[in-house]
């Protein structure tokens, strides 16, 4: 059983989560979808609601599960048996910052990191810009599920 974590602020889900989520999914017996509690930066939702959307997002796939996390990664891996982390990547500028917490969290506990190369589709896409756009009244249709495009209409009184 090899079971691996996705972890991220995830404020929202948008789809280019979704489709890293999904495609370890398939490599993985098992995804645990964590959230990081970060006491320091208030979001646009709260833990609760962003675990709610990540679980009407991947309730089709069996072996996922959601939760959250507050500390350093490494140790919520030791405590759940996870064997590695699984991250994303877009572009040149996540991958300088990826590969320096991948090589500490090695360091700390010899835990691996595995990046998975964004769809093209979603290379743009970040949590915080669909915020901002969605904060201006663009429309974000497409990329995030519909039921998060429903709450961000809502957050944002439309
Ligand atoms: P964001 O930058 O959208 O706020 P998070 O902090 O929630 O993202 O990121 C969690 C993980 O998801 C990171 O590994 C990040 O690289 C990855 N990720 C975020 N957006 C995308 C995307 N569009 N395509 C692939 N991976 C992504």
């Amino acid at each position: 059983m090899t079971k691996v974590v996705c972890p991220g602020s995830f404020d929202p889900v948008t789809n280019g989560h979704l489709d890293i989520i999904e495609r370890s999914s398939h490599l993985f017996d098992e995804v645990v979808v964590a959230v990081l509690v970060n006491e320091n930066k208030a979001g646009l939702f709260s833990i609760e609601e962003r675990i709610e959307m990540l679980g009407e997002a991947t309730s089709s796939l069996p072996n996922i599960t959601v939760d959250s996390f507050q500390g350093l990664l490494v140790d919520f891996c030791r405590d759940r048996g996870i064997a590695a982390i699984v991250k994303g990547l877009r572009a040149v500028s996540d991958f300088d910052y990826e590969l320096q917490m991948a090589q500490m969290n090695d360091r700390l506990s010899g835990v691996d990191t595995l990046f998975i190369p964004t769809s093209p589709a979603y290379s743009y896409l970040a949590s915080s810009l669909v915020k901002e756009v969605a904060k201006g009244g663009g429309d974000v249709t497409g990329l995030v599920p519909n039921h998060v495009l429903a709450r961000l209409n809502e957050r944002f009184g439309r």
